[in-house]
């Protein structure tokens, strides 16, 4: 398998394959694979003749008081996995690479940044949506899978892609759980054995939601108030939000009329998860 660090040979590599008249997917990632980031490149390996996938720790995306120095990194092992489902090359860059001396250049999405993860980490999607235009460019993919775990950086990803007239195709890929229900997340591995066991209210709670709306609940605000009971029920877990959104906009909603998606930040201890799921009325 390859493993680019540059940013001319990673061009070179992929104006090969375009050269052949073949297809190539792009998984971005931030290392440190689990099996949720292994089944998008399974996926990706579905959609077109070549996957590669990039792993940058994404310093842009990072706010001064989170978890950029101690966020884990594994290349060696990462390397192993993306091999074993048939990943041909690793985008691998370093920071400078990616944000050289004199560096000025940021993407922003409006609106369905200001919300939800928006809200309590400011300049999270301009840095996510810098980075994923930057990848977007330098390996010129046919497609890209992103995962529905991190809902709003698919919506804010794809409204992107959209406005900006780029010629990738995003492909959202459904959640990667637990056996218990826990999404993985690379960030599972901060949480101790206690915290892990608590952290499965994520799930319990937006299974709690599904269930209500299919009982005929529809009034948002009921079914956030069940929620926010049964997480605040739970050892130190602590809410960031509760929100029930329009599944494109991102807007809040009071009612569910048709469909609707359910999401949730807590911090379990110092460990800040994500999870959402969508309500069919
Ligand atoms: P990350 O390395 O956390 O930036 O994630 C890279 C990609 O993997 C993003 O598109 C995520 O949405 C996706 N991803 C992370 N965890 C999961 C999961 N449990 N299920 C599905 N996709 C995931």
């Amino acid at each position: 398998m390859d493993v680019i660090t540059d940013v001319h040979d990673m061009k070179a590599y992929v104006r090969e394959i375009h050269a052949m008249g073949e297809t190539l997917c792009l998984v971005p990632t931030m290392g440190y694979l689990h099996e949720g980031h292994l089944d998008l490149m399974r996926r990706g390996r579905t959609l077109a003749d070549h996957v590669i996938i990039s792993i940058f720790v994404n310093p842009t995306q990072f706010g001064p008081h989170e978890d950029l120095d101690t966020y884990p990194r594994d290349f060696a092992r990462d390397e192993k996995l993306a091999e074993s489902v048939g990943v041909e090359c690793i985008f691998f860059p370093g920071v400078q690479e990616m944000y050289p001396q004199g560096y000025a250049t940021y993407v922003n999405v409006e609106q369905i940044t200001e919300g939800l993860c928006g809200a309590g980490r400011p300049g999270h999607f301009r840095g996510v949506a810098t980075v994923c235009a930057k990848l977007f460019n330098i390996c010129d993919p046919d497609c890209a899978v992103f995962g529905e775990k991190d809902y709003q950086q698919l919506a804010v990803i794809r409204r992107m892609v959209d406005d900006l007239n780029m010629r990738v195709q995003i492909i959202a890929h459904p959640t990667v759980r637990e056996a218990d229900g826990l999404a993985m997340s690379s960030r599972n591995k901060y949480l101790s054995p206690e915290q892990r066991r608590n952290a499965t209210v994520l799930n319990r709670v937006l299974i709690q939601a599904q269930e209500l709306v299919k009982a005929g609940e529809h009034d948002t605000a009921a079914i956030r108030q069940k929620t926010i009971e049964l997480i605040r029920s739970t050892p130190e877990v602590v809410i960031d939000y509760v929100e029930i959104v329009h599944p494109e906009t991102l807007a809040c909603l009071d009612m569910i009329e048709d469909q609707a998606v359910m999401a949730l930040a807590v911090k379990v201890g110092p460990t800040r998860l994500i999870d959402n799921m969508t309500l069919e009325a």
